[in-house]
């Protein structure tokens, strides 16, 4: 039997239908609406696809977004006084700088600046300690995308073996850190399953992801996993995002669709769950913050 879409673009449209009904009844009820400042340094295309998307899905949830596009040969004096003001502005509720920056600006010195109460992105030192510990702040985005698709897919992953591929600050470590810890009411996302992060000094990769009920690539590998890797009937939800020949595709062949049980499509399945839980932490942040 082919392998069950989990379909995250219809998923994130359900979210962010719940997000603008809640913005719009604060509205309604005289409190301002969230807002979220992007700050965007120099010309790359992809950040500038991504912020693209970000905004559009800011104003269709009545969410108000601000654009701060800088130049290339921007100092990191003049982006720290930029942050400086955006931490300091009632209006924000959430700041996000589209990474990588430039060469010339320490990427840790601008997110240590982010102010932890408005840093939806949760990649403040503090968040991520909050995260470690199991009593978090803000969700990051494309790891709490991966979550909320297994549980409102009703997967269940409490005592069963998840291999997480790649083990990035952004996808592979906090994921992993979520999906072992016991859920509780303020950490909701903990997944109380047998989590194993592989990385390229796995000596036998296709061994490790056999194993696994719930395999979860966040490599930026086409195609790195073939129907061979996946144990019949194990879920994969794939986070890559690969550009070939001008066409995307994840870290997953196509194929183990033939072997899974259920599968996310890439464009159209973690993608833009990230950008849904990035507005849930921005409507969460005004709340906690404005009432
Ligand atoms: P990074 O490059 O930061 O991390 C990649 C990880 O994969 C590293 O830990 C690396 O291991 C591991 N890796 C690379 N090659 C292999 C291999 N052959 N075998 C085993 N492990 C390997 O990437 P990100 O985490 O930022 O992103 C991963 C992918 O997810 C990309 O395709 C990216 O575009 C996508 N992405 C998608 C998002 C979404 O919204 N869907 C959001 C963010 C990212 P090592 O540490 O040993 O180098």
């Amino acid at each position: 039997m082919p392998a069950i879409r989990l379909d995250g673009k219809a998923l994130a449209e359900n979210l962010r239908a719940e997000i603008a009904a809640k913005v719009a009844s604060r509205v309604a009820g005289g409190q301002q609406p969230p807002g979220l400042a992007v700050v965007l340094v120099g010309d790359n295309p992809a950040s500038q696809v991504y912020v693209r998307n970000k905004r559009k899905a800011c104003d269709q949830t009545g969410i108000r977004s601000w654009l701060h596009h800088l130049p290339a040969d921007t100092s990191q004096r003049t982006l720290l006084d930029l942050i400086a003001e955006l931490n300091a502005n009632p209006e924000v509720h959430g700041i996000l700088v589209q990474l990588p920056l430039p060469h010339q600006i320490d990427e840790k010195a601008v997110i240590d600046a982010i102010d932890p109460d408005v840093d939806v992105d949760t990649f403040h030192p503090e968040n991520v300690g909050r995260l470690m510990a199991g009593h978090p702040r803000f969700y990051p985005c494309t790891p709490h995308g991966c979550v909320q698709i297994l549980q409102r897919n009703n997967i269940p992953t409490a005592g069963r073996e998840v291999v997480i591929v790649g083990r990035s600050n952004i996808v592979g470590k906090p994921l992993a850190l979520m999906l072992m810890q016991k859920p509780t009411p303020n950490n909701p996302a903990g997944g109380d399953a047998i989590v194993t992060v592989a990385h390229t000094r796995a000596p036998d990769l296709a061994a490790l992801t056999r194993r696994a009920d719930i395999l979860i690539p966040a490599v930026g590998v086409p195609r790195l996993i073939t129907p061979d890797m996946v144990k019949p009937g194990a879920v994969v939800i794939d986070v890559g995002i690969n550009s070939v020949g001008g066409k995307l595709c994840g870290d997953a062949d196509e194929r183990v669709a033939e072997v899974a049980s259920a599968v996310t499509p890439v464009p159209g399945g973690v993608g833009p769950m990230t950008i849904a839980m990035l507005l849930s932490n921005t409507l969460q942040s005004c709340e906690r913050l404005d009432g």
